[in-house]
């Protein structure tokens, strides 16, 4: 009966603290994403061939009787986006089982956005809109989409922020200058420091790439500072 709702979800992190800003959430992942970040760890989730783990029956027993000491749900992905079913699950988590609910996204489905009505919304910028071709496998121009999602990001103020992964040879000084322009009128965009693992899609990508120092995040944390109101360095 939940199947069609549900399509797309192959599994459940029961609790999590940081995810979802100032609640204890449950995480949903969806499987398959429209990037090939080199950087990414999902490598199954991307490109869709995760089997599912968890039916939509269990993840509803499991929300229901977790409410007490869960506060959200974060739906994440891959690229949850990708799926017309999602803004009717949001709906369903919210309205039925009394969550809110944050979402992940790439950006790059502004109307999918806007059809969807969650509480929260955590957007990645991953380098200029321009790199995106070649450097993350977008299949068409992005520039036109990260713009109109970066406007919703801008018109839900503290309830939205812009995640930029530090990844070496995809985001460097001239990459965070260029960003400056997009980013203000931002609420808090959060660095997040790339942690290389023989996991990533693309290891290849970074043999050659010198890393990124807690020198280099502080200083972009400081730049990007001055046009937003928050800025910060996940776990740092
Ligand atoms: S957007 Fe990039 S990092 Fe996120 S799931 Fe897709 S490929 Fe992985």
């Amino acid at each position: 009966m939940y199947e069609q709702l549900f399509r797309g979800i192959v599994s459940l992190q029961k609790n999590s603290f940081i995810d979802y800003p100032g609640k204890a959430s449950a995480i949903l992942f969806f499987t398959g994403c429209n990037l090939r970040c080199p950087f990414c760890h999902n490598a199954t989730l991307a490109d869709g061939t995760t089997e599912p783990t968890i039916s939509p029956t269990e993840i509803i027993e499991y929300l229901t009787k977790r409410k007490k000491f869960l506060d959200g749900v974060t739906i994440t992905g891959g690229e949850p986006t990708l799926y017309p079913n999602l803004p009717e699950l949001v709906h369903f988590l919210k309205n039925d089982l009394g969550y809110s609910v944050k979402l992940d996204s790439n950006g790059l489905n502004p109307t999918m956005l806007e059809q969807t009505s969650f509480d929260f919304l955590a957007m990645d910028l991953k380098t200029t809109p321009e790199r995106y071709e070649s450097q993350l496998g977008a299949q068409e121009k992005v520039a036109e989409n990260l713009l109109k999602s970066l406007e919703i990001v801008k018109s839900m103020g503290a309830n939205a922020e812009i995640r930029i992964t530090c990844a070496p040879g995809i985001v460097d000084d001239s990459v965070i200058e260029s960003l400056l322009p997009l980013l203000k009128g931002v609420h808090a965009v959060r660095l997040q420091p790339f942690k290389y693992s023989d996991n990533v899609i693309d290891p290849k990508f970074f043999l050659n790439t010198p890393m990124i120092t807690d020198e280099d995040l502080f200083r972009w944390k400081d730049r990007i500072g001055e046009v937003v109101n928050e800025c910060s360095v996940r776990g740092k």
